[in-house]
Order: structure tokens, then C-alpha cells, then sequence
């Protein structure tokens, strides 16, 4: 699959450039490399992902932490990064944040986590206190898309600023955008604020219940 083959050429680069290179002629992957697709069914892409050392996060992690949810699901939730209680579950959107998706699901959109689909960008936690790599982020990338071409969901719930941009390529602060439904070629997305955000800022629940109501209306 190009997108793997492209993070693997970037992560050598990232390599490269750590080790000082300023320019490199990094020779593209030959047709004689190894199969380098990703598998076309979720729970042999998580088995891959769960063996998963294409970079730096793969040392420090506990459990590779990957999508979970309804496979068939028509929304699809995205966040940023396992938190430390994930990483030590090997579950999604465990701890305060997690109970508190489960309450936007249940209270607003009248759906359980199992009937939706949620992952984030990256499958391993993040370094502590430092935000999220682009390095790591594009090298996890092919992991993301791969799950949404084969959860296929309509509508693309991004949690959070990170989620919404590493997703998107678009760096607009979260309030201008949030809410707002982008139609894209093979679904709609429509971010809104992260749940570790609503835990942190109690008073932005009132705009997040507008995005969630918009949502409601979609399906
Ligand atoms: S964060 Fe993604 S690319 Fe990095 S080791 Fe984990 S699964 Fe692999």
C-alpha cells in the first residue's frame, strides 16, 4: 500500500534528520521490497497494528491501543492519542474521558459505544507532557485510513484541535470550526471539542450538545 511505504520513507527520513543529514537521496521502495499492504479486514489490521514498531512511541508504550467499536458503524469517532489508562488497558477511551464519550453517546445520540466506531490517530500513547508528534502522526496515518475504508462510516466525528487536524491537514482553532459539517468525497465530517477538553472547561458542554444535536439530525 503507498501510504504505508510512504511513512516508512518518512520515518527513515525523521531518522536521518535526527542523526543530522540535511539532505539525504533516500532511494524510493523498489518493486522487490516485501508486500507492504495493509490487510483489507479490521481485526487482521489491529493483529498488525499490535506488532506495530515503525516508530519511537513503540519503546515507551504498554498495549497498542486500536479502534474498537461496530464495524459496520455509521459514525465514527476520533480523537487524539491513548491516554495513560488505555495504554495500560489496551482499551479506547478508557478513565474520565472515556465516561464521558459514553455520555455524550447515550444522552444525546441515544447510542451505546457499541454501536459506533472510535480510534484516534495514533495506536500507541504519545511522549508524556509533549504534544503530539507530526512525525508520529504520519507514520500512524495509514492505520487511521485503513479503518475508515473499511468501516466505511458516513459521518466523522474529529475530538478535539490534534484529531480534526492531523485528519484534515487544516490548522483552525477548534472555535471556528467546530460544528461546522465538511462534505467530503466518501463521508461528512463534523468536528467538535475533545471530552478531556469538556473535563477541563465545563461551560463548553452547551456548544458541544449543539454539534452532538446537528449530528442526531444526520442520522
Ligand atoms: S504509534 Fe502507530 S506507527 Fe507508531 S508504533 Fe504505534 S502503531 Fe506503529
Amino acid at each position: 500500500m503507498k501510504n504505508l511505504k510512504n511513512a516508512l520513507l518518512l520515518k527513515q527520513l525523521y531518522q536521518l534528520k535526527q542523526l543530522g543529514y540535511k539532505y539525504t537521496s533516500v532511494s524510493a521502495y523498489q518493486e522487490t521490497e516485501p508486500d507492504l499492504t495493509l490487510p483489507n479486514n479490521l481485526h487482521a489490521l489491529e493483529k498488525q497494528a499490535k506488532e506495530c514498531h515503525l516508530c519511537t512511541l513503540s519503546k515507551g508504550r504498554q498495549k497498542v491501543v486500536f479502534g474498537e467499536g461496530n464495524p459496520n458503524a455509521k459514525l465514527m469517532f476520533v480523537g487524539d492519542t491513548p491516554s495513560s489508562s488505555d495504554d495500560s488497558t489496551g482499551n479506547i477511551f478508557t478513565g474520565r474521558s472515556g465516561e464521558m464519550l459514553s455520555k455524550m453517546l447515550e444522552n444525546v445520540l441515544k447510542l451505546s459505544r457499541s454501536d459506533v466506531y472510535i480510534t484516534n490517530i495514533l495506536k500507541c500513547k504519545s511522549l508524556a507532557h509533549q504534544p503530539l508528534a507530526p512525525s508520529h502522526a504520519h507514520t500512524c496515518h495509514p492505520y487511521l485510513l485503513k479503518e475508515i475504508s473499511l468501516v466505511k462510516p458516513d459521518i466523522i466525528i474529529t475530538l478535539g484541535d490534534t484529531a480534526y487536524h492531523y485528519l484534515t491537514g487544516d490548522t483552525t482553532d477548534m472555535s471556528q470550526v467546530r460544528g461546522i459539517v465538511q462534505e467530503k468525497e466518501d463521508y461528512t465530517i463534523i468536528p467538535t471539542y475533545h471530552p478531556s477538553y469538556l473535563l477541563r472547561n465545563p461551560s463548553a458542554k452547551k456548544v458541544v450538545l449543539e454539534d452532538l444535536l446537528k449530528i442526531k439530525a444526520l442520522i
